[in-house]
């Protein structure tokens, strides 16, 4: 029996996998059983930041790995000390961090801060906005956070206490604010709904309504942070600062992790005991993230990304003559094409039988995430196989 075989024996069916095993990956590409390659401008959904198997991640993980693997958070250990104080001096100082392991599970801490800082200044204060369209993860507290009905469907009831407003509507924010919203949480540019930005005016409108209400501005960044927008967080392109924000995916180079980031007197209403995880911040996860951040946070990588992006973005813009493109979206590294033909989802059939890795999102956006450190030849190289699968679809 094959792998495939096996697999739909024995793994949940949950995704909606393409038809190849991977065993290996360097850099930009990576390789099948059968010794295929393919130009991976997935980075596995925004991950692998820095390519698949980064020699700096590979050492510092070696490192570690010889020297202590996991203490529990019973103690201090010096990887999560020197990330933490990284991330804090990258967020501008006066802000404090949780580590814990996914995207959702940020987002959930998140939410029980929101709901804790209010309870600590003695309000009752309990409800959320998010947008339609949204998407936070997959667990209870995320997933009723998450405006899309799709994913809430045979799992309700959701947990109560979430309201949900369009993007970059203001009125249809200002509508639900009452005198138990808590909080307000977003993408600046929603990932999995197909690259939509926050407009300037819309986020100024939020700032605007947060003060005055005193609700918190809860920023997801797990698929727009550590520099995937050419900014080491998107908000940095808004001049604005949340108060608690969430970030996960690109952070350890391809391993799990996850952390919530808030302003002292917001973080300072979770007290010993109210949040925790085992393995959150564990000393070789953090070595991992160290590596990786210390490479994106350099200003010249980060303005590479945006150069890069621009790059990606014209290069598009010319195929967008010849075959059923729209509007290039998104910025930096992060970015979508609308694909405006019948049956979206054959680009990534086509794509795959080309070398190219390819996802779809939100039906009908090709969601382009190359590693933050694509070479030049490598997006021409991209355009010219994606060229070659328009040309067949
Ligand atoms: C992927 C994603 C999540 C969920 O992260 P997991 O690590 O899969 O739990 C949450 N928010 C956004 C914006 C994401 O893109």
């Amino acid at each position: 029996m094959g792998f495939i075989e096996k697999a739909k024996e024995t793994i949940m069916n949950t995704y909606k996998r393409n038809n190849v095993v991977l065993v290996e990956g360097k850099g930009s590409y990576v390789f099948d059983e059968q010794g295929n390659k393919y130009l991976d401008f997935t980075s596995g959904i925004a991950v692998c930041s820095l390519g698949h198997c980064p020699d700096e991640v590979i050492s510092a993980v070696e490192r570690q790995m010889k020297k202590l693997i996991h203490t529990s958070n019973l103690y201090y250990t010096i990887p999560q000390i020197e990330l933490a104080e990284k991330l804090v001096k990258l967020s501008g100082g006066g802000v404090k961090v949780f580590f814990c392991n996914s995207g959702a599970e940020a987002n959930e801490g998140a939410i029980k801060l929101a709901r804790k800082y209010h309870r600590h200044k003695g309000s009752n204060k309990y409800e959320i906005i998010t947008f339609f369209n949204s998407f936070h993860g997959r667990t209870y507290g995320a997933l009723s956070a998450t405006a899309q009905e799709k994913f809430h469907k045979g799992f309700e009831p959701m947990l109560s206490g979430f309201q949900y407003a369009e993007l970059n509507n203001i009125e249809s924010v200002k509508r639900l604010i009452n005198e138990n919203t808590a909080g307000i949480m977003l993408e600046l540019i929603q990932g999995e709904g197909g690259i939509n930005e926050c407009a300037k005016s819309f986020i100024n409108g939020i700032m605007e309504i947060c003060s005055k209400e005193e609700i918190l501005l809860i920023i997801d960044e797990v698929q727009t942070g550590v520099g995937r927008t050419g900014r080491f967080f998107s908000f940095e392109h808004y001049g604005i600062r949340p108060h608690i924000w969430s970030i996960a995916k690109g952070i350890a180079g391809g391993l799990p992790m996850g952390a919530i980031i808030a302003v002292d007197n917001v973080a300072s209403a979770l007290e010993p005991g109210t949040h925790a995880t085992t393995f959150g911040g564990g000393p070789v996860i953090c070595s991992a993230a160290l590596a990786v951040v210390n490479t994106i946070s350099d200003e010249k990588f980060l303005a590479s990304v945006i150069e890069k992006g621009y790059y990606l973005e014209n290069k598009i813009k010319e195929l967008q003559k010849k075959y059923p493109l729209g509007n290039i979206k998104g910025k930096g590294l992060l970015r979508g094409v609308e694909l405006t033909l019948k049956e979206p989802s054959r680009v990534v059939d086509a794509g795959l039988k080309n070398g190219l890795l390819l996802n779809v999102t939100a039906g009908n956006i090709l969601r382009l995430l190359p590693p933050l450190n694509v070479k030049y030849e490598e997006i021409d190289e991209f355009i010219d196989r994606l060229t070659k699968t328009m040309a067949e679809v």
